[in-house]
């Protein structure tokens, strides 16, 4: 369906022109929250929308990676507009990402956010430092999405929470009046009631509806209907797929209200839509729900991208398109299984409180288990030996392929493609025990009722790499290619030296020929 809010933001169609390469007046960091590469080709042939303008128009890399260990939305955020790792952005897990207490949240009760834990620059950063004049925007669902898309910088940051956007007071003391009268209209709970329909005939969906194991068997099939009340209904929709229109909508008034675009100086406009992961999550990736979610993301980006053309000439339009991380299929759907190192957490937090009366401070992500290393080593605990017992336990459960210990990691020989996804998730400060990957097919967390990502294999690594940048010739591109080029790559493309060392590249297919180097 098409929102009526979203729709009265449309004023003309985009005009499909290609003039010569000029400065760009807005760069797009546009993420789509655990997008797989293939869906975009799985379901093409239905798009009409925006999707369907960056397939057509872009240069695509269809083998784009997340190129780290644990394939998260914090983490996998940080890398692309900062050039680097996680071991080098500082976000280790989304625990470990923006949660804030020094950071309350405008006018909302949601927990404090800021980016206080990320390390080093991005390219709004880097756009800032030439040009203070620089308008950034960045807008999600989700808090770690907004943030960690653009890094430190102090500059109108936006995420939605219990039915309304807000920000937190690292960034502002009070919302700007544009977005207190976008809020005041309660667009999230008058859509109390709302049913999710299929958006074209059943036929044209080959997956079937009513898996069993999706969202362990209970309301997976359409119509998926909102609650009735408005306040169950506000928090319902961060699951739910009309949240990325509310996302757009309120891209698109900020958007107007600040100006970006709107002169010679090049602006950064970042979003992340965040529903595809939630939908991934409950109804995995063969699921006629991501199917349709995704039809609607093309239609209401198709709506934002027309609106965007009414003030950013095209051939002054830049725009990028990736995600954090992908995901991988229900292991009741037939392949590997659920792991967890929970056994061997709150093992090791019992035996610091009654052995050596240490709080030991073990806590699991994904397959990382993380602990106060330093503490133990002041109480005389050999922490080699000990992260050595826990691996070898870890090694024996079903589903492990690898495990690294801090000592192993260290000498793991170069061309250890798993241990390099670990050294590029672990910031060398990070107190660690043990670091364990799953087998192909495997997911991290005992519970079903949902799949996941987190692993370091490639269903959660692989995401899809598009650049539309006027001048270049679209083209589908085969080569691996990793979320920290993105950045180097908009740094080439508006001619701007990162501020810092980055471990990305420039992707040549995407420089225009003037700017080749
Ligand atoms: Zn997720």
């Amino acid at each position: 369906m098409l929102l009526p809010i979203l729709l009265s933001a449309v004023q003309a169609a985009a005009p499909m022109v290609r003039a010569s390469p000029v400065p760009p007046r807005l760069v797009v960091s546009l993420v789509i929250d655990q997008l797989r590469p293939d869906y975009l080709e799985r379901w093409r042939p239905q798009f009409r929308g925006g999707l369907a303008w960056l397939l057509r128009e872009g240069v695509f890399y269809a083998n784009g990676e997340q190129d780290h260990a644990m394939t998260s939305t914090a983490a996998g955020h940080s890398t692309m507009l900062s050039g680097r790792s996680p071991a080098s952005t500082g976000i280790i897990a989304n625990d470990l990402g923006v949660p804030d207490r020094a950071s309350p949240l405008i006018r909302s009760g949601g927990p404090g956010a800021s980016p206080h834990r990320f390390r080093g620059t991005t390219l709004a950063d880097w756009m800032v430092a030439r040009n203070p004049a620089t308008r950034i925007f960045s807008i999600s669902r989700k808090d770690r999405g907004a943030i960690m898309a653009i890094g430190r910088a102090r500059v109108p940051v936006y995420w939605y929470t219990q039915g309304t956007f807000t920000t937190s007071r690292y960034y502002a003391d009070s919302l700007p009046s544009w977005l207190s009268a976008w809020n005041a209209r309660e667009p999230a709970t008058r859509l109390a009631g709302h049913a999710w329909e299929l958006s074209r005939p059943a036929a044209d969906y080959p997956e079937a509806d009513a898996r069993p194991f999706e969202r362990g068997g209970i309301r997976h099939v359409f119509p998926h209907v909102l609650s009735t009340d408005p306040v169950a209904a506000a928090v319902e929709l961060e699951a739910h797929t009309l949240i990325d229109s509310l996302t757009l909508d309120a891209a698109w008034a900020g958007v107007r209200a600040t100006g970006l675009g709107t002169d010679a100086i090049t602006d950064l406009l970042a979003i992340s839509l965040s529903a595809t992961d939630n939908i991934g999550h409950r109804y995995g990736p063969g699921s006629r729900e991501v199917h349709d979610h995704l039809l609607n993301v093309d239609r209401w980006l198709g709506i934002f991208l027309d609106s965007l053309a009414t003030i950013v000439p095209l051939d002054q339009l830049v725009v990028s398109l990736t995600s954090d991380h992908g995901v991988t299929e229900y292991p009741e759907a037939g392949a590997g299984g659920r792991a967890s190192i929970g056994t061997e957490v709150t093992a090791l937090n019992a035996w610091g409180r009654d052995t050596i009366g240490v709080r030991a401070g073990a806590v699991g992500y994904s397959g990382l288990l993380m602990a106060r290393t330093g503490d133990l080593a002041k109480r005389g605990v050999d922490i080699d030996s000990l992260a050595g017992a826990i691996a070898a336990r870890v090694r024996r459960l079903p589903g492990v392929l690898t495990v690294y210990t801090p000592r192993t990691l260290r000498a793991a020989r170069a061309t250890d493609a798993e241990a390099g996804r670990w050294r590029r998730q672990l910031p060398s400060d990070a107190e660690w025990l043990v670091a364990a990957s799953l087998r192909p097919g495997w997911i991290w967390g005992r519970v079903g009722g949902e799949t996941g990502h987190g692993t370091t294999n490639l269903d959660d690594r692989h995401v899809p790499i598009l650049f539309r940048v006027p001048g270049t010739t679209p083209v589908r591109i085969t080569r691996m290619v990793r979320t920290i080029d993105i950045g180097p790559t908009f740094a080439a493309l508006l001619d701007i030296k990162p501020m810092e060392r980055v471990e990305g590249v420039a992707l040549r297919e995407v420089l225009p020929k003037r700017s080749s180097r």
